[in-house]
């Protein structure tokens, strides 16, 4: 294999197309797929120093895999983080930089507005295994210092959150965090790599869905966990390794592949997503729009400190009209939308329309969703590469049609 040279001089989006590559001895252009589960052993006396930790060899997919290491070290380019290691969905991401560090007695304090699923994580699980979870409405700096007044161990929070875009202090709240003793864990996949720089502002760790952006074509599922090389070779390589949450060659390959053209498309789509939250900014028929980069949004100016780009999702609420009938006139345009799919994924080259409360959100119940300022009339969209003109003549169209 010929190593490429060292890419630290080089801009996260030249390590986007030129990390983790290790040729083979057939000098491809394009990455090789390695789909094996298995490894050979030149004499028996290699398999057991491999066993023994002495050989540094590939032994079983589960602790390894070509195509998953040139993933996750491109990736980790990209981010500027000391190690990275790849898992088979973003959850699993989620759960093992936790479940890796917290046992029983600890704390952990969360931003109350989480991706679904991680809020049953912590609620399920984490709860019954005597963790204390604890919620914050996680724009509110305030609530983070009160929280954090006592020791902890995590601290967990996505920014912008999905889907009412409010902005966690990144900074502040590492601040509070570290003074606390707990570790620093940002669920970045609102913001991509490209957008947001945690690690940069105090974080110690960041998390992806590889599912979203990192793919950006809705073909496979991924995560990845990135940190200190203390925590990532550390509890998290152990409990990956040990539980097998682990990364397909073949997926690997998708997202290694979608990582080259990750950081165009998404400033594409950003871009996209801006206009189209100020097109749809006073229109009739639209209370409000939710987006990191609009003037009018509360925490604009924060946003513009964290982020170098507002993301590719627009959430908006539709005017006038409260529970059943807020439902059924977002069901009415959403109905009526020709362009955006219905689906509940985000990031994908495909512009994608979805109903918060009766979807990803449907767990968290009236209270849940009112806590975090979300109605039965709120709708997101994850903006695509279509033409921005044909994805605002939609919305005129199901906006005037309902
Ligand atoms: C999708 C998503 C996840 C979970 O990722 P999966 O790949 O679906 O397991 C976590 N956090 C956020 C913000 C997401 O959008």
């Amino acid at each position: 294999m010929t190593d490429e040279p060292d890419l630290s001089k080089y801009r996260p989006d030249t390590r986007a197309i030129r990390g983790g590559i290790q040729r083979s001895q057939h000098h491809e252009m394009s990455e090789g797929l390695f789909m094996t589960q298995g490894y050979v052993y030149d004499r028996a006396a290699d398999a057991e120093a491999a066993f023994a930790g002495e050989l540094d060899v590939y032994m079983y997919a589960r602790y390894g895999n070509p195509t998953v290491t040139a993933f996750q070290e491109r990736l980790r380019a990209i981010e500027g983080a000391e190690a990275c290691f790849a898992t088979a969905t973003g959850m699993s991401a989620i759960f093992v930089a936790l479940a890796s560090i917290l046992v029983s007695g600890d704390r952990l304090v969360a931003s109350r507005a989480l991706f679904g699923s991680s809020i049953q994580v912590f609620n399920l699980y984490f709860a019954k295994w005597g963790i204390e979870v604890e919620f914050v409405d996680g724009h509110v700096l305030d609530q983070w210092e009160a929280a954090l007044a006592r020791p902890a161990k995590a601290v967990f929070f996505e920014t912008p959150t999905n889907p009412m875009q409010d902005i966690v202090d990144v900074r502040r709240v590492a601040e509070f965090a570290h003074a606390a003793g707990a570790m620093v864990i940002v669920d970045n996949v609102f913001a991509t790599p490209i957008g947001q720089r945690p690690l940069e502002m105090g974080a110690d760790a960041v998390i992806y869905s590889a599912t979203k952006h990192i793919d950006g074509q809705g073909r496979v599922m991924g995560g990845a966990i990135l940190g200190s090389d203390e925590y990532i070779n550390g509890p998290v390589k152990m409990m990956v390794r040990q539980m097998g949450p682990t990364l397909s060659p073949f997926n690997a390959w998708v997202l290694l592949k979608g990582l080259e053209t990750m950081p165009v498309r998404v400033r594409a789509q950003a871009a996209s997503a801006l206009a189209i939250a100020q097109f749809l900014e006073g229109r009739a028929g639209v209370a409000r729009v939710l987006y990191p980069f609009l003037d009018s949004h509360p925490q604009a100016k924060l946003a513009r400190s964290q982020m170098s780009i507002g993301g590719t999702v627009v959430t908006f609420d539709l005017a006038a009209a409260k529970g059943a009938d807020a439902k059924a006139a977002a069901f009415k345009v959403m109905d009526a939308l020709r362009l955006f799919e219905l689906s509940n994924n985000l990031g994908d080259a495909k512009s994608i329309v979805t109903h918060p409360a009766t979807t990803f959100h449907r767990s968290l119940g009236p209270d849940g969703r009112a806590a975090i300022g979300e109605s039965e009339g709120t709708i997101r969209l994850s903006v695509g590469l279509e033409d921005v003109e044909d994805l605002k003549d939609d919305l005129a169209q199901a906006l005037n049609a309902a």
